[in-house]
């Protein structure tokens, strides 16, 4: 399987060979096509598998279409477990995004406010955020999610392990029911099948 066979808009096939990237991972070539194609999405990878691109590059390809501009809110949500995630999650969508002028922005804990406020001020498509400080600008009414398409947990089983759940469950209710959803984690059993139930609909799995 190549990168040119899973439908992926020509600005991003660009960016991939940019990269250096010859072949798509087991993980990629198994979830673009269901991610492309509307599905709800739970994988199982662990760091190392090329988990990131899985899900950036299909959300990018929803960027490459026009959408209308009756708000400047994200149209993709990243929610991270860890500020260091958020920096590496940052610069994938930066790095893949590079020919689709993708506005990325990370938002995590332990900032300034002051910063994120300017930040969240401007037009943005894609928002990288740890759950806690997400929610303190949600309730302080400095996010506009209207516009989000795509909500995107990564390490999701770790977010749990932090005691983010209440976080994520109070972010999700925000959310338009009609997102499309994909959950990445390093398990799919126990908790991650409960939380996975009440936020995503009519999952595809994939196990790498
Ligand atoms: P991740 O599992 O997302 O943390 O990615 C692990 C590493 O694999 C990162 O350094 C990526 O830049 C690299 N990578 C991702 N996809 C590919 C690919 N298709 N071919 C070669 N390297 C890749």
């Amino acid at each position: 399987l190549s990168f040119e066979s899973l439908n992926l808009d020509n600005a991003l096939l660009r960016a991939i060979e940019e990269s250096g990237y010859t072949t798509p991972t087991a993980i990629q070539s198994q979830a673009i096509p269901v991610v492309t194609a509307g599905h709800d999405l739970m994988a199982s990878a662990q760091t190392g598998t090329g988990k990131t691109a899985a899900f950036m590059l299909p959300a990018l390809n929803l960027l490459a279409t026009p959408h209308e501009l009756k708000s400047r809110g994200p149209r993709i949500l990243v929610l991270v477990p860890t500020r260091e995630l958020a920096t590496q999650v940052n610069e994938a969508a930066r790095k893949y995004g590079k020919f689709i002028r993708a506005r990325t922005v990370s938002i995590v804990g332990g900032m300034p406010y002051p910063l994120q406020n300017k930040l969240l001020s401007q037009p943005l498509d894609i928002l990288v955020a740890t759950p806690g400080r997400l929610l303190d600008h949600m309730e302080r009414g400095r996010i506009d999610l209207s516009r989000l398409q795509m909500l995107i947990l990564d390490e999701a089983d770790r977010m749990l392990d932090m005691g983010f759940l209440p976080d994520v469950e109070r972010i999700c209710e925000q959310l338009s029911a009609e997102r499309q959803t994909l959950l990445f984690s390093a398990t799919l059993d126990g908790d991650i099948a409960r939380v996975a139930k009440q936020i995503l609909k009519n999952p595809k799995t994939i196990q790498v």
